[in-house]
């Protein structure tokens, strides 16, 4: 039996706990990235408090026994997000086919070093778009936010719909091969079946859906100038999407396509690789963000191992998609940093930003694409997006201004999840 002096002594510890437990951190940052106001700001005191961010501004007292982290030299950003990520699907195998020979196990605990890689160079969210084998994404996820790997706050799409021997489907194999569900799981033919891999996607615990709007490059069998959804289809999984409040995402490389998703009200389109001026003046009527993936064409091209009908697809396509992106710079649409993290090495993401100040950006806009805009796009600005009180305590630092050197941005020192440091040089 407890006496009542042990229920005395067990309750002092309880509160003594709970004291504990109030984390405090603050940081000094020689300057901060204002990404709301476009400005930079010098001399800031970022208070923290169990995670988030408690309050922001110069010479704010310090708590007592708050612990002291000094960013005085350096440049203070919010956390990076890449919105055009798959860190679970091993494309860098360059052969989808190779996925059928492993298990769903396998693949996904092969992804975790891609989880850390990302987190490390200074994406402390990303939206990953999509896996061939459904569900391994929200695995990785629910792993990272339980703590048991180490990565960047996942907000996942489940798998890829997409038609049957679509840019989302695994092809190349013979007709009389079968594939297992995990491996089909997205495959819609119709208004209604898209509806009900929506309705199952939600059921599985996805965070946005992903649909494949047109052919694609790094797939067997597959032209980008095909369409792969019908406009009828593309409204079904808006539409349904929306009820289950889940934002959708168009993968589309044709004009035709483009326009097709932007008229059916997706959130974003991803890669926009041959869009027109029509997609264009749509875009910016309909408030849509372009996901434009810029910087990876340097490493389909280098590499060697990737399928020579890959190659081809890739070569005809880099450019045109930088001269457009500029494009639609230019016209102000809104713009997201998505890289298509995985057809690249997992930690040359953040090359993109240098690319994307060459086609046109000011490197506080390619900053803002990668927060503010990203934060935006996922619904998620209340949360995410900038360094202010109320938000996530997810930061970068950087020797110096990326304001006047955005590769700077390739060289982060500091990086900060949730409060929990995991990166310091
Ligand atoms: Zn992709």
């Amino acid at each position: 039996m407890v006496d009542f002096v042990e229920l005395r002594i067990g309750l002092v510890l309880l509160v003594l706990c709970s004291v504990a437990s109030a984390q405090v951190t603050v940081i000094k940052a020689g300057h901060l990235v204002d990404v709301d106001a476009g400005v930079l700001l010098a001399d800031q005191t970022i208070v923290i408090r169990d995670g988030k961010i408690e309050a922001v501004g110069k010479g704010l007292a310090i708590p007592t026994g708050a612990e002291v982290i000094d960013l005085s030299a350096m440049t203070v950003l919010p956390g990076l997000i890449d919105c055009h990520t798959h860190l679970v699907d091993g494309i860098r195998e360059t052969e989808p086919l190779k996925q059928l020979q492993k298990s769903a196990a396998q693949v996904v605990l092969e992804s975790i070093p891609n989880a850390r890689v990302t987190l490390e160079s200074g994406f402390t969210s990303v939206r990953d778009v999509g896996v061939y084998r459904a569900l391994n994404d929200v695995a990785l996820r629910d792993a990272i936010n339980n703590g048991y790997v180490v990565g960047p706050r996942m907000f996942v799409a489940g798998a890829y719909i997409t038609i049957t021997g679509g840019a989302g489907a695994m092809t190349g194999l013979a007709p009389d091969i079968a594939l297992p569900l995990d491996l089909r799981y997205g495959e819609a033919n119709s208004p209604w079946e898209v509806r009900q891999k929506v309705r199952l996607l939600y059921h599985h615990g996805v965070d946005h859906i992903k649909v494949v709007a047109s052919g694609a490059v790094l797939t067997h069998d597959s032209n980008f100038n095909t369409l792969e959804f019908t406009p009828e289809e593309l409204s079904a999984a808006v539409d349904e999407a929306k009820g289950f409040g889940l934002r959708v995402e168009a993968h589309a490389h044709s004009p035709e396509a483009i326009n097709n998703a932007i008229r059916a009200g997706v959130a974003s389109v991803e890669h926009a690789t041959l869009i027109d001026d029509e997609g264009i003046a749509l875009a910016k009527e309909h408030g849509t963000y372009l996901d434009m993936d810029i910087y990876n064409d340097e490493c389909t091209q280098s590499d060697k191992t990737q399928p020579k009908d890959f190659l081809e697809h890739d070569a005809a396509l880099g450019e045109a998609q930088r001269q457009n992106f500029r494009k639609a710079v230019k016209a102000g649409v809104k713009m997201s940093f998505g890289t298509d993290a995985g057809v690249c090495p997992y930690d040359a993401a953040r090359k993109q930003f240098a690319f994307m100040v060459r086609y046109g950006m000011t490197p506080m806009q390619a900053i803002q694409s990668a927060t503010r805009n990203a934060a935006d796009l996922l619904g998620k600005s209340d949360m995410l997006g900038s360094v202010k009180a109320g938000k996530f305590a997810d930061m970068v630092a950087v020797s110096g201004n990326p304001l006047e050197d955005v590769s700077l941005l390739e060289h982060v020192k500091f990086v900060m999840k949730d409060g929990k440091v995991y990166k310091r040089e």
